[in-house]
C-alpha cells in the first residue's frame, strides 16, 4: 500500500520508514510532487497534524498522514508543546531550543516532561482518523548522545538511564511517542482490511 508521509523532516521520515514493514511503500512529498512547506497555524497538535494531512489529500489526492509532535514540560504547563521546532525563535534550532528550556526550567525541581505525537490519516475515500502516542520520562540538565533530533540529548524515558539520543533508532523506535501513534495508526489499518503490516513495536 502507498501512503504518503507528509513531512519535511528527514528524521521522523527515518524513524517511520523503519517502523513500517515491507507491505507499506511510503511516499515522501517530494515523492508526489509536493514542494510546499506545509503551514502549522493552529495552537494543539491535533489541529496542526490534521492541517499539513488535509493540505496534502485534498491537493495531491493520495492516501497519507501527518505527524504533529512536542515536548510537555510538566512544570512549564505544558510547554513547549505545540511551539516546540520553535521554541527559542524562528530560527527553529535545536541547540536554542534546549539551551533556552534548561535555562527556564533550572529553579523547578519538577523535572518531568513527555513527548506527544498526533497523527493524522486521511485514508483514500477521505476518511480521517487521529492516532496518539506519548512517552513520558524527565529532562536531565546535560545534554548527552548525539543521535536523534530536537530534545532528544536531555530527555531520558521513564524506566531508562540513556537519554534518547543515547538510543539507538530501533531502541528509540520500540518507545517513542511516534511509535506508539503509529502502531495504533497500523491496527487501524489493518482493521480496516489493509493487507497485514507489521509494525516494530507490536
Ligand atoms: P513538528 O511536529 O515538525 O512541528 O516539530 C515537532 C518538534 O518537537 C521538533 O522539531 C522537535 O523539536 C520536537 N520533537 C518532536 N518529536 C521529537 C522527538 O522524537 N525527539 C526530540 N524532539 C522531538
Amino acid at each position: 500500500m502507498k501512503l504518503c508521509f507528509a513531512t519535511n523532516n528527514q528524521h521522523k521520515i527515518e524513524e517511520v520508514a523503519a517502523l513500517l514493514g515491507s507491505h507499506f511503500q511510503l511516499l515522501s512529498l517530494s515523492d508526489i510532487g509536493c514542494h510546499a512547506e506545509l503551514a502549522e497555524d493552529f495552537l494543539t497538535l491535533e489541529a496542526n497534524s490534521k492541517q499539513k494531512a488535509e493540505f496534502v489529500f485534498k491537493n495531491f489526492n493520495v492516501p497519507c498522514f501527518a505527524d504533529d509532535s512536542g515536548l510537555e514540560v510538566e512544570a512549564l504547563n505544558g510547554e513547549p508543546g505545540v511551539f516546540s521546532a520553535r521554541y527559542a525563535g524562528p530560527q527553529r534550532n535545536s541547540e536554542d531550543n534546549m539551551n533556552f528550556l534548561l535555562q527556564k526550567l533550572k529553579t523547578f525541581a519538577n523535572k518531568k516532561a513527555q513527548f506527544r505525537a498526533v497523527i493524522t490519516l486521511f485514508e483514500r475515500d477521505g476518511l480521517m482518523k487521529q492516532f496518539e502516542g506519548i512517552l513520558s520520562g524527565k529532562i536531565v540538565d546535560q545534554k548527552r548522545g548525539s543521535l536523534g533530533f530536537g530534545y532528544d540529548p536531555i530527555f531520558v524515558p521513564d524506566g531508562f538511564s540513556k537519554t534518547l539520543a543515547e538510543m539507538t533508532l530501533e531502541e528509540k523506535n520500540k518507545i517513542s511517542h511516534r511509535a506508539r501513534a503509529m502502531a495504533s495508526l497500523v491496527e487501524h489499518l489493518n482493521v480496516r482490511g489493509y493487507k497485514k503490516i507489521s509494525c516494530a513495536t507490536r
